[in-house]
């Protein structure tokens, strides 16, 4: 099959690899119908996170089970899956409490890459969710996102206790802050503050449910925050980014009480324990439990109540995996959708 390898920093290669094959009773063996490139995959694109020699990379699939392990009994070949990138039992107490991405079977769920034409997943009964039916095609990139960024945006929103009545703001432009804003008005928000200063971005927040867009950052888009919340600043916010920077902004533009959802992986953020003593904010975040949300937002998908694909805004053959590397990188593109 055809596999992406990340060699070194900016050194992506499409290649032939070896067929993944059932390893474990557990596994299944899947048929991509579509793959893509995830920010957190531009960390160590950009040698921001170090690599361990040539690695197969892509976390985030949607396809047709071609082959399960003998001990797999809900997931059936055929099925049309989507799953997430940490494997989960879903049976432990942590899977039930809904945080299949600390289980305590948690592993890689695509170890031989997703950005490639078949990808082994493992823990497939609990990791897998079928969709009723095989999809429309126009469905696929929808379907696709629920993989990772828009159950991540999710959580984002789920996390910073967003509700009927609320203002939330979103740290962040990407692909999971723009999911973080349709969450945010699927979970009935009154206002939606979208940060973002790239025009087509602010496009789309807008249709995914922003009610206002503020272009500054730091402390002058924490102070537009709360010039447009009488002072006090949001209820919600939602981090989809992971600095420092990005951090700061989005606990001080929280009033006292309130809550952010963290859910960008955060690279060298050190918080300051006085100041978050006395700002009286909720943290709650981590690598989303994308497992919980998964049949909620598979159905909305389905019956086409939510349209997230429209975040691919570059859609490639998989052996032009490298370009949509670049084209992410130097935002060009939100994010791209690879066709293996
Ligand atoms: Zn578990």
């Amino acid at each position: 099959m055809r596999g992406t390898v990340l060699y070194a920093p900016r050194d992506v290669r499409v290649e032939d690899r070896p067929d993944p094959k059932i390893e474990e009773p557990t596994d299944a063996v899947i048929r991509l119908a579509a793959t893509c490139i995830c920010g957190s995959d531009l960390w160590p694109y950009r040698g921001i996170e170090p690599i361990d020699g040539p690695t197969p990379v892509g976390h985030e699939y949607a396809g047709i089970v071609e082959e399960v392990g003998r001990d797999v009994r809900t997931i059936k070949p055929g099925q049309f899956v989507i799953g997430s990138f940490f494997a989960c039992d879903n049976t432990c107490e942590i899977c039930r409490a809904g945080y299949q991405t600390s289980c305590i079977h948690r592993e890689p769920a695509a170890p031989t890459g997703a950005q490639a034409q078949y990808t082994r997943i493992t823990l497939a009964d609990g990791t897998l969710v079928a969709t009723p039916g095989l999809p429309a095609d126009d469905l696929v990139p929808s379907l696709l996102a629920a993989s990772d960024v828009l159950g991540t945006g999710w959580f984002g929103a789920v996390a910073a206790e967003v509700g009927p009545g609320k203002t939330v703001a979103v740290v962040g432009d990407g692909a999971v802050g723009l999911l973080g804003v349709l969450a945010a008005s699927q979970l009935g928000a009154e206002r939606i503050i979208a940060m973002s200063r790239h025009e087509p971005r602010q496009a789309l927040a807008r249709e995914f449910g922003a009610t206002d867009i503020v272009t500054e950052r730091g402390e002058e888009g924490v102070a537009r925050v709360k010039d447009l919340t009488g002072g006090l600043g949001a209820h919600s916010v939602i981090e989809a980014v992971g600095t420092q920077e990005s951090m700061m902004q989005a606990i001080r533009a929280t009033r006292p009480g309130g809550h952010v959802g963290f859910v960008g992986v955060a690279h060298g953020v050190e918080l300051p324990g006085q100041e978050l003593f006395f700002s009286h904010v909720h943290l709650h975040g981590g690598p989303a439990p994308v497992r919980r949300f998964l049949p909620e937002l598979i159905d909305l998908i389905c019956n086409r109540q939510i349209d997230p694909g429209k975040v691919f805004d570059l859609e490639l053959p998989l052996d032009q995996a490298a370009e949509g590397y670049q084209a992410m990188d130097e935002r060009r593109a939100i994010k791209t959708l690879l066709r293996p």
